[in-house]
């Protein structure tokens, strides 16, 4: 039996893609994404000043490769599936609030509670660096790519070779890969693995997945176990980074553990959410039920 739900749950990995904007479609970059103040790549400087965050105020899809897609490559870790109890299987609850406009927080919150408007745009968006992504056209909020870029060189020093393989991800786009996920697989399956348009942290732009060479740019759960995957963990929070789907913590966030998926909130912040291994719904408070 447990064999049977260790391959259920190996298909149904193939929606950590989708969940994380790996598409076997290129998505074309909307009027939403349109790059503001600054169209230039923003070039890679190490020396570059530290984050303007003081004490007081720490501010807070794609085609990759085809080897993304196959299930034989996933290794689901643990051998449970979820129960009917899990919240990440709950389909699309009701909205507790939208966002309306971005206001700069850096710790805005979109899930499954706090959704957004389908024309929400996030502001100060850069292109990412081609060279340093899986998928041309990826935009993201410039202060966390500034901060990713500091994390990128720290990585390469030690040796890994990342890249961002999804950043921000429009209404439309991440309705277009929800619709992939029901048409392919159960909707019970979709919810857990995909998120509804409007309920994605990459609408927000300070989101991104990250993947490495030592896992073929693909998204896999073992990540974690990866000296790439550990670095990141450990020192995501240094760079103002964390890792925002925690394993035993699906419940809280609403998704499946995802190694790869990290948020942008700010130095002090990040080191304080790592530091307790909380969520960012249980920093703030927003522990919906
Ligand atoms: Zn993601």
């Amino acid at each position: 039996m447990k064999k049977f739900f260790a391959i259920l749950l190996s298909i149904a990995m193939i929606f950590a893609f989708s969940a994380c904007g790996v598409s076997d479609e290129p998505e074309e970059p909307g009027d939403d994404q349109e790059v503001t103040e600054d169209d230039e790549l923003i070039e890679i400087d190490t020396d570059d000043e530290e984050d303007d965050q003081t004490e007081a105020e720490d501010e807070t899809e794609e085609v990759v490769k085809e080897n993304l897609l196959d299930p034989s490559e996933v290794e689901p870790r643990g051998d449970e599936p979820p129960t009917g109890d899990d919240k990440s299987i709950r389909g699309v609850p009701d909205l507790i609030d939208v966002l309306e406009y971005d206001d700069g927080d850096m710790l805005v919150l979109i899930n499954k509670y706090h959704g957004s408007l389908p024309d929400y745009k996030p502001k100060d968006m850069v292109e990412v660096d081609p060279a340093l992504a899986t998928w041309s056209d990826l935009t993201m909020k410039k202060k966390a790519y500034k901060a990713y870029l500091k994390m990128y060189e720290a990585a390469k020093e030690e040796g890994f070779d990342l890249k961002i393989c999804s950043a921000y991800r429009s209404y439309d786009g991440q309705q277009e890969l929800f619709n992939n996920a029901l048409a392919n697989y159960s909707e019970e399956y979709a919810h857990m693995y995909s998120a509804y348009p409007g309920r994605s942290e990459h609408h927000t732009g300070l989101a991104i997945d990250i993947t490495s060479a030592s896992m073929d740019w693909s998204l896999r759960q073992d990540f974690a176990d990866y000296p790439d995957g550990k670095w990141l963990y450990e020192h995501c929070q240094d760079y103002g980074f964390i890792l925002r789907y925690l394993e035993g913590k699906e419940d809280i966030t609403g998704y499946m553990y995802e190694p790869w998926h990290f948020r942008y909130v700010g130095k002090k912040i990040a080191k304080e959410i790592m530091k307790k291994g909380i969520t960012l719904e249980e920093y703030l408070g927003k522990v919906d039920e």
